[in-house]
């Protein structure tokens, strides 16, 4: 698999780290419950995701990689910094 990251072009995925699912964060206040579910609970679907990709073997930056989990296919990608929810 390649992923595209927008600073240095498209990369072999051994290049980068898998983070996980590129969730929305919790307000430090929201409450036990919400952060349990942000921490521990995860949705597995099939179809298109969000996933955080850390750039290690390159520019070093954090990405919000879109691939569907059915295909495979990387539909795109943008640095985290710039990503919305
Ligand atoms: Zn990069």
């Amino acid at each position: 698999m390649r992923l595209p990251c927008p600073i240095c072009g498209e990369r072999d995925r051994r290049e980068f780290y898998y983070k996980g699912a590129a969730l929305e964060r919790p307000a430090p206040d929201a409450g036990e419950a919400a952060w349990d579910d942000y921490v521990y609970l995860r949705e597995n679907p099939a179809g298109d995701t969000r996933e955080l990709w850390y750039h290690d073997g390159g520019c070093g930056a954090w990405l919000v990689v879109t691939r569907n989990t059915l295909t495979h296919a990387v539909i795109g990608a943008e640095l985290a910094s710039e990503a919305k929810a």
